[in-house]
């Protein structure tokens, strides 16, 4: 009694006293538990680094940077990781789910700094765009903010060196035990979800994406099939519901037109690739229907690169860009130019799309610099800002940022546009609705959003939801998977004696056993339960009178053979199942047919019931209604 404090699943069906049991335990299991601490991205939104494990593998997933930090506190705490040991000891594998930098802009530093020698996986698109951005950051650290303790581009190059590319779809064993697959994501080019799979349990972490396709790339897209432990999901928009995407972009439209009208300059922050292509095809065909003349200018070089790598990922975009690719090329523009050197300077309007999107450095701050003290000026973000950049405090309507240590007054105008590409809580909702996770973690937002949509997944679906902080850990207990092996010869008997052969279903006796002490699991039938740990066995009976017109048993018996091959005809009844169902005679007259049956058997009673109900009398009441046979699994005797 001791041992057994919990049981689990469902009793299946009593077996006769007799029988041998039908099921053999394959293995005992140990409960394998999952364990995720956030190490970045926990409750807030940057620097995403989570640590995975599963039974006794250990997987990172992101190596993000934080944007809105300067000093250590923009990498992941690596001293949490594995007591401080060996990065390449604790850790079975990286995953970098895109190329944005608050998910891989820590990787250098990780691999070539700390130390770290394991693999390393990200899609094509990802590793080959990946590099370009992280020396890009690192020139606007070291080059122009003088930094001298950062990672170098040599470090970069060895980073990359230990990357492995991954295929959607493709099933990538990182050992005998771990197996990654990749998913599309949308989101920006090269964006993937993973799906991370040691033995029986799993966890599909989202990265970022989005479920709706945009103007260049598609939607998020998860296989039938796939039905995670855990999933780990983005929540950056939580809370919003986002208006028609059109009516976003009209309103972009109408505020850079009207801007450029009065003479005013529009600066756009925009990431190299993603939402500025999207936002470049928008205005490039506006300037075209309005026959506008007002320069728009892109960030140097970043045009001509991004094109470059849509030409060669094209199968990563959508089914309008692979199209339109052959006849003219999306991303070269009539309207849109390289910015030329001093541009900013140049009276009158203009249009600049520049880099960085979150104005945290580089050019796209230094033309903000000069522009923001004119209130004729505007400048539209596009995108979400990480909180301690400069473009959260202009998003939240700071009017003096002191930026290098000066202050600037900021009297131009300012848009938030969110057309960055992350799942809304609608998008959210679909995809856990699409993949019946058993639970769902929130990362990569903020805490009161995610709390307002764990409320409704909790409610909607009833799963359970885990938003742990930076640095907590939470621990899923999953559900133990067992295999179960039932001989070929009882599964044929069932199939032959299943008066509905289209229901495969094989039936089987017993009982599934916890033990807390030993966290094992085991299967056994029920008489050895009864016999090994003290549990008497009680039998409850059942009768049903049928009144009838005569009892024929012969007749009767060669009706319900088709049930149970074994049904013993005497001379004044029936018996089948080793008598858990009898049939008697209830008087002399032999107008009353008796059915006794064990409480085990209702199923299969009420199947024999019906049958009988043929010879019924007209006094039968009431009348008759049709029996299927038992829809749960139908003994079978040995
Ligand atoms: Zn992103």
């Amino acid at each position: 009694m001791e041992k057994l404090k919990k049981k689990f699943g469902k009793k299946i069906f009593p077996e006769p006293a007799e029988e041998t049991p039908v099921v053999v335990p394959e293995k005992k299991e140990v409960l394998p538990n999952i364990k995720i601490v956030p190490l970045g991205a926990g409750q807030d939104v940057g620097r995403s680094c989570i640590l995975i494990t599963i039974g006794t593998k250990n997987i990172m997933v992101d190596c993000g940077m934080h944007m809105g930090y300067q000093d250590d506190r923009r990498f992941p705490d690596f001293s949490y990781i594995g007591g401080g040991g060996r990065l390449t000891d604790y850790l079975d594998c990286v995953i970098i789910s895109h190329f944005h930098l608050d998910h891989c802009g820590s990787l250098p530093h990780m691999s070539e700094i700390v130390g770290y020698d394991g693999p390393i996986y990200m899609t094509y698109p990802t590793k080959a765009i990946c590099p370009v951005l992280l020396e890009d950051y690192r020139k606007v650290q070291c080059d122009i903010k003088g930094e001298t303790n950062f990672f170098t581009s040599d470090d970069i190059k060895n980073c990359m060196k230990k990357v492995i590319g991954c295929a959607l779809h493709e099933i990538i064993q990182v050992d005998d035990q771990l197996s990654i697959r990749a998913f599309y994501a949308g989101h920006v080019l090269g964006a993937a979800m993973f799906e991370i799979r040691v033995g029986d349990h799993s966890v599909l972490y989202t990265g970022d994406y989005n479920m709706t396709p945009d103007r260049h790339l598609g939607a998020a897209r998860v296989l039938p099939g796939v039905r995670p432990t855990i999933l780990i999901s983005e929540s950056t928009y939580a809370t919003t519901i986002r208006d028609s995407k059109r009516a976003r972009e009209r309103d972009f439209l109408r505020k850079v037109h009207e801007t450029v009208m009065k003479g005013g300059k529009v600066i756009i922050p925009v990431f190299a690739l993603g939402r500025a292509q999207e936002l470049c095809i928008l205005l490039e065909s506006y300037w075209e229907r309005m026959a506008l003349n007002v320069p728009i200018y892109f960030s140097q070089g970043l045009a001509e690169r991004a094109n470059q790598y849509y030409r060669l990922f094209i199968s990563w975009t959508n089914e309008n860009i692979k199209k339109t690719f052959v006849e003219r090329n999306m991303f070269e523009f009539k309207h849109i130019r390289p910015m030329e050197k001093g541009c900013e300077e140049q009276p009158g309007p203009q249009v600049l799309f520049s880099t960085p999107g979150m104005l945290h450095g580089g050019q796209s701050l230094k033309v903000f610099k000069k522009w923001c003290a004119d209130p004729l000026n505007m400048i539209i973000m596009p995108g979400y800002c990480v909180a301690g950049t400069v473009g959260a405090r202009v998003i939240n309507g700071e009017k003096r940022i002191e930026i290098d240590g000066k202050m600037h007054d900021i009297k131009l105008g300012v848009e938030y546009m969110s057309f960055s590409a992350h799942a809304d809580a609608k998008g959210i909702m679909q995809l856990i609705r699409q993949c019946e996770p058993k639970h769902v973690m929130f990362v990569h937002g903020e805490a009161e959003k995610m709390e307002f949509l764990k409320g409704k997944v909790e409610k909607e679906y009833n799963i359970p939801v885990h938003m742990p902080a930076n640095g907590e850990t939470c621990v899923i207990e999953v559900e133990p998977k067992m295999d179960i092996r039932v001989p070929l010869e009882k599964i044929n008997k069932s199939i032959a004696l299943d008066p509905n052969p289209s229901k495969l279903e094989c039936p089987f006796v017993a009982e599934i056993v916890y033990d807390q002490e030993k966290e094992t699991l085991d299967v056994m039938p029920t008489t050895r339960l009864v016999e090994t740990e003290d549990f008497m066995r009680i039998s409850l009976s059942l009768s049903e009178i049928i009144k009838v017109i005569k009892i024929d048993w012969n007749q009767i018996a060669a009706d319900l053979i088709i049930y149970d091959p074994n049904l013993q005809q005497k001379n004044d009844g029936i018996e089948m199942f080793h008598g858990e169902i009898t049939l008697l005679a209830n008087n002399e007259k032999g107008t009353e047919l008796e059915v006794i049956w064990d409480e085990s058997r209702e199923g299969w009673a009420r199947v024999v019931r019906s049958s009988l109900l043929r010879y019924a009398s007209p006094e039968q009441t009431p009348p008759p209604e049709p029996q299927e046979p038992p829809q749960e699994p139908i003994p079978v005797q040995a």
